[in-house]
């Protein structure tokens, strides 16, 4: 049941409402309006037929004296047509709009006399018989002057005339009329209602669908009352502003995080003064193209680079040039080595480079330009007696069994350009004596 009232729409349910209150309504006026008008009509009824009743006894009591001397003369039923027949007294109906019809009385009665014992025979009571109490006690009396000449009891359902019953008919069809008439204006009201509702919430639902689906929290509905509904509208408009804007920020937030956290990440593994890799960053790149380079058989060469008489520069021109120096000498290896290669700052005046898939003829060549590219550089610019060279030594031999021991060897080579004279690329393996 839940499920199904979840199904249907607003309207639906707006207008299934009202045609309950409506139509309840209407059932509970004319259902009430119809009991007391019944009652009223019995009561009234019962009051013709009783006047006429005790206006008929009593003429027949006061005719012969005693109900014995009066049966022995004429039957009651018979008195009473005779008697009306004349044009006897009659009294006046109860209620203007209900008619007592002669010959149909509405009620019978059972005739007692004052003590209780049946005197006209009725409903199953024999005459002599003694009624009970408790009946007794709704009976009314029928007087003849001070005295009560007997008691009049009514006895069964009203009979009521053909022209009373289509006066009860119409009323009924009024009735019934009255609660289809509050049912269509209940289901037009529905509509009409459900409609105003309807649309309104509609452009509340839209809008929100609207944010879900193209992701623009901006979303504003009009604002068509001063009610409940103006002020749903009003605060979703305000909502979906803040919403905006909360997520405009997030995103900003987000973006400057992302940001810094590259920054960051870029700080961990470079060297502030040459912009190249530091040392902790290239041992474990190396040791990883390393890996790659045993596992695929692929060539790698590595080579350490040192400055040529760098404390020189420091002493004779200052530190500040030495920094120059440095700096320039990062630009230079960055721009001579390929995408793949890695290039560090090892520490000091120290340079590391992982050339990958090269072999040893294709790093030496590499390397040369590199030396030279160093040698030739405008170092005038900086100062005009600075001059600047780079020793190299280089290994490719991956066998070695680690990248440390390549470092090693290629240390071992460097050292070896260094007694050679500097200014040089020494292979590992060769003595400066064989190179020159
Ligand atoms: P060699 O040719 O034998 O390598 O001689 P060298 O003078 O280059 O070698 P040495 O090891 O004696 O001197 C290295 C100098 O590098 C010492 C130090 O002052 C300098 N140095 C190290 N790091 C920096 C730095 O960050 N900035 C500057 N300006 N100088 C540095
Ligand atoms: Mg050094
Ligand atoms: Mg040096």
């Amino acid at each position: 049941m839940r499920q199904v009232y979840r199904f249907f729409s607003l309207r639906i349910k707006l207008i299934a409402m009202l045609l309950l209150v409506g139509v309840s309504a209407a059932l509970a006026v004319g259902g009430t309006a119809y009991w007391m008008l019944m009652r009223d009509f019995n009561a009234a009824a019962h009051a013709q037929a009783f006047g006429n009743f005790q206006a008929d006894i009593q003429a027949y009591l006061g005719k012969y004296g005693s109900w014995e001397n009066a049966q022995r003369n004429v039957p009651f039923p018979e008195f009473v047509m005779h008697r009306r027949g004349e044009g006897g007294e009659v009294p006046q109906q109860a209620r203007g709009d209900v008619s007592i019809p002669f010959r149909e009385p509405p009620f019978r009665f059972l005739l007692t006399d004052p003590h209780g014992r049946v005197l006209l025979a009725t409903a199953g009571y024999a005459t002599g018989q003694k009624v009970e109490d408790e009946i007794l006690r709704q009976a009314k009396p029928i007087r003849m002057g001070n005295t009560v000449a007997a008691l009049a009891l009514p006895v069964g359902i009203p009979q009521l005339s053909a022209q009373d019953q289509a006066y009860l008919e119409a009323m009924r069809k009024a009735l019934w009329n009255g609660v289809l008439a509050a049912g269509g204006l209940a289901v037009a009201l529905g509509l009409l209602l459900g409609a105003r509702f309807g649309a309104r919430v509609r452009e509340l639902t839209v809008a929100i669908r609207a944010m879900r689906a193209d992701g623009e929290l901006r979303q504003q509905v009009p604002v068509r009352s001063r009610d409940e509904m103006g002020e749903l509208a009003e605060t979703f408009n305000r909502m979906s502003q803040e919403l905006a804007q909360a997520h405009a920020e997030l995103k900003m937030t987000s973006a400057r995080v992302q940001s810094q956290s590259q920054q960051l990440k870029e700080l961990s593994i470079r060297d502030s003064l040459t912009h190249l890799f530091n040392r902790r960053y290239f041992d474990e790149q190396a040791a990883e193209s390393y890996r790659q380079a045993v596992e695929g058989g692929w060539p790698l060469c590595i080579v350490v680079g040192d400055l040529d008489h760098f404390k020189q520069v420091n002493d004779n021109l200052s530190h500040a040039v030495g920094d120059e120096v440095l700096r320039r000498i990062g630009a230079v290896m960055l721009h001579g080595i390929r995408r793949s290669d890695i290039v560090a700052r090892y520490g000091g005046e120290e340079f590391v480079i992982a050339l990958a898939d090269s072999s040893e003829e294709q790093a030496l060549a590499r390397c040369e330009a590199l030396r030279r590219s160093i040698e030739e550089h405008p170092w005038q610019e900086v100062d005009p007696q600075l001059r600047v060279t780079i020793s190299m030594g280089l290994c490719g031999d991956t066998q070695r069994g680690s990248v440390e021991k390549m470092l090693a060897a290629a240390d071992s080579a460097l050292y070896e350009a260094k007694r050679g004279g500097r200014n040089r690329i020494v292979r590992c393996g060769q003595t400066v004596e064989s190179v020159l």
